[in-house]
């Protein structure tokens, strides 16, 4: 039996499923899910990633924690976490950048969020050295000063979609035509979550909400606003999404996100106005969502490619300014990818962001 076979099992029996329930199947499905059956990553894989390009992103994602621990009076013990690891590269990028700063490493209690046995043990290999502890849910992160890492996390969470109709909507569901798995649209009705969606659409605009990301982003924003510490949340997204992002990537080319089930990364769009509604709620201040493109040149980006090219020669340097190029040139990964920095009211934002 197949991914397939189950869904179209499902589907029969309960009828048409919102989009939600169709990605979280895929991707995370005990059994046939696209993380929890492999590593995606890499030139071989389906998509590639900042830290996957260059060691220059982990690196200065790490500084710019380790300033913001600095900034905040060093607590003796804190959490430095990451969701959503996939290959360790980027917490293992961090570590080595962060050495120099005296009692970072001691102070610090390594946990990683990851809910794919198959990263998992390839987290363990890069990271062995540094003995990081993992947990299935951000609520098991223990309520002390958190220091946190997103990249590529939120875009991986079960999105729904409705389609505006009148002053209600039409939830995207995923059926079955002549055997084949097919989108339609449910019955129309009033959507309290979406009321404020209704000045800025029009009849037959799609719009997607990710219900997941808010418990967590709660989570987090409670943790730092009580105990202090900061989250970058990196992603691709805008501050209000509008229209379909759902795609699916098979091979770093784009497919039908409904054509091969669980062999494909199914995505999302980050609606990074309601992660930031939700720190706020959660008593957590945010910073203005930038561009990655001007984070990581506020960060240095340039000085440490010269510094780094200064030990290559011929084709290694070529990569590297490629590489850098890739993570922060606008019509590249520069101005997709955004960051959106939360910190307690009392703190300063974390550098190479602004309130
Ligand atoms: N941050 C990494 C990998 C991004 S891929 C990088 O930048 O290279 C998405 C990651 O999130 C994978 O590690 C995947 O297994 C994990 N993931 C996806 N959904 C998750 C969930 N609901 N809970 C925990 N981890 C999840």
């Amino acid at each position: 039996m197949s991914l397939l076979d189950r869904l179209q099992e499902r589907i029969a029996i309960e009828g048409p499923i919102p989009v939600a329930d169709y990605m979280a199947e895929c991707l995370l499905n005990p059994e046939f899910g696209y993380y929890t059956t492999r590593d995606p990553l890499g030139a071989d894989g389906d998509f590639t990633t900042a830290p996957e390009i260059s060691q220059m992103f982990g690196e200065l994602v790490g500084l710019s924690l380790a300033q913001g621990w600095l900034d905040q009076d060093r607590p003796a013990r804190f959490t430095l976490a990451e969701l959503g690891p996939g290959r360790g590269t980027l917490m293992a990028d961090l570590l080595r950048a962060t050495r120099g700063v005296p009692g970072f490493h001691d102070a610090a209690e390594i946990l990683l969020v990851e809910a794919s046995p198959a990263l998992r043990t390839r987290q363990e290999i890069t990271l062995a050295e540094f003995q990081p502890q993992w947990v299935s849910e951000v609520s098991e992160l223990p309520k002390q000063p958190l220091f946190l890492i997103a990249n590529e996390f939120f875009d991986a969470l079960p999105i729904r979609q409705f389609i505006r109709d009148g002053d209600s909507w039409r939830e995207r569901l995923v059926g079955i035509v002549e055997g084949q798995l097919t989108f339609g649209a449910g019955p129309s009705a009033p959507q309290a979550s979406l009321s404020h969606r209704l000045e800025d659409t029009r009849d037959g605009d799609l719009v997607e909400i990710c219900g997941p990301a808010l418990p967590i982003l709660d989570e987090i924003a409670t943790r730092i606003s009580a105990h202090g510490g900061a989250a970058l949340i990196v992603d691709y997204g805008d501050w209000r999404s509008l229209g379909d992002t759902f795609q699916a990537l098979v091979g770093h080319k784009m497919t039908d996100p409904l054509m091969t089930p669980g062999a494909a990364d199914l995505t999302a769009h980050v609606d990074f106005e309601a992660l930031a509604l939700a720190a706020r709620h959660a008593g957590c201040a945010h910073t203005r969502l930038t561009p990655q493109g001007v984070f990581l040149e506020r960060l240095g980006i340039t000085q440490r490619a010269q510094t780094l090219a200064k030990g290559m020669t011929g084709g290694k340097v070529e990569n590297l300014v490629a590489a850098h190029r890739r993570l922060t040139h606008p019509e590249e990964m520069g101005n997709l990818f955004k960051v959106l920095g939360l910190f307690p009211e009392s703190a300063n934002p974390p550098p190479g962001l602004d309130r």
